[in-house]
């Protein structure tokens, strides 16, 4: 395994010389994207082909970019839904990572072993929008059966034309904890179910290997902190479809840090664990790998909020006073929002808040406290 670590601590290190500097902000557009594929393109020298995979309910171009010419496919695809970007910008560095650095063993033998196709943004109109739903207002990650989006179409058809082997399912997370630990989730892995008894057969077998291999290298950087995704099967969603067209797929979730609004850390950790799973794919050892690494992976909690604000001092009417912690959030679906909501009021002490405060001694008027409501916190701590 020494050579994984020894690969992603070289990925670590060197990051910044491939991150895409112009994807500042998690809410990327669809047009920005699109203009630096082209230049990727025009860089490479031949090393990346790209295509047009068909086209959204709008009328966006989706593009597949393609690379390698190994035995084994893997297909990687990002943003089904529109609101989670991190691992499109992710794709973007590893593509530019890839290009750069042809003259490595580890790209060759990445780039002569396997063929990688990459979908970043497979729903550009909900992107454009900066939510979940593509523009006929479906979730496309519910629409692998029914097939009644254009986006669906495409990924379905991908995967009939290639029929590829391995496939990355690239998507963000609610604000999760690590089982009901006062531990925030930075990353989220599924070998998603084939059916309801969650039976393996070869193809879940697989996945559950390069789960396991994406979680050594993850434990290197943020150990407790990555988690399983609810494995319920899913019978409308992608990864499990996937798993049963026979394309070993695993689910990477992208979750949350402290004090980083723009998931910059989590955006790193996908760039490094999928280039060291794709390496651990390329050379076959990941079948070395112990599938208990991923079978014992405690499962998204849900205790967590954006702020909480403790030991605050609510005032009734008349002399009555109330002690309490406060649980903010501003979350919509993926994604963080304006205004801030006030949703728990209460004993937090077991719950753990992206950013927190101690608002000893502070005090606040009943009145201003409506649950589900919009609250501007920061006017009164
Ligand atoms: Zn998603």
């Amino acid at each position: 395994m020494k050579w994984m670590l020894q690969y992603s601590q070289e990925l670590f290190q060197e990051y910044s010389d491939y991150r895409v500097d112009e994807f500042r902000e998690r809410s990327i557009h669809p047009e920005l994207l699109q203009k630096k594929l082209d230049d990727f393109v025009q860089q490479s020298a031949g090393l990346l082909r790209i295509r047009s995979a068909g086209r959204s309910f709008e009328n966006r171009d989706i593009r597949l970019i393609s690379t390698g010419n190994g035995e084994i496919s893997v297909i990687l695809w990002s943003q089904m839904h529109g609101d989670e970007s991190t691992a499109t910008m992710a794709i973007c560095d590893i593509i530019n990572y890839l290009f750069k650095t042809i003259n490595k063993n580890i790209t060759r033998q990445i780039l002569s072993s396997l063929r990688l196709l990459f979908l970043p943004l497979l729903n550009p109109d909900g992107a454009a929008r900066n939510q979940r739903r593509t523009a006929q207002g479906i979730d496309m990650n519910r629409d692998a059966l029914a097939l009644v989006t254009p986006e669906a179409q495409i990924l379905k058809q991908l995967q009939n034309e290639f029929k590829p082997q391995f496939g990355f399912n690239l998507h963000d997370q609610e604000l999760s904890t690590v089982g009901p630990k006062k531990e925030i989730a930075a990353i989220g892995l599924l070998s998603p179910s084939i059916n309801h008894d969650k039976s393996d057969n070869d193809v879940r077998i697989r996945s559950k290997f390069i789960a396991s291999a994406f979680t050594v290298t993850m434990n290197q950087f943020i150990q407790g902190k990555v988690t399983k995704y609810d494995d319920s099967f899913e019978p409308r969603a992608f990864g499990d479809n996937m798993q049963k067209w026979g394309t070993s797929t695993l689910l990477v979730e992208s979750g949350h840090v402290p004090n980083d609004p723009e998931k910059d850390f989590i955006r790193k950790l996908n760039f490094l664990g999928i280039l060291s799973t794709l390496f651990a794919i390329a050379s076959s050892k990941y079948k070395t790998f112990d599938l208990s690494i991923y079978d014992q992976l405690p499962f998204n909690g849900k205790r967590a909020y954006d702020v909480i604000i403790r030991n605050i001092v609510i005032e009734h009417a008349g002399t009555k006073t109330t002690p309490a912690d406060l649980g903010i959030s501003y979350q919509v679906d993926t994604h963080s929002e304006l205004p801030p909501k006030l949703v728990d009021i209460g004993d937090l002490h077991s719950f753990v808040g992206l950013r927190e405060i101690d608002g000893k001694g502070k005090s606040i008027p009943e009145s201003l406290l409506s649950i589900n409501q919009p609250f501007e916190w920061e006017r009164y701590f």
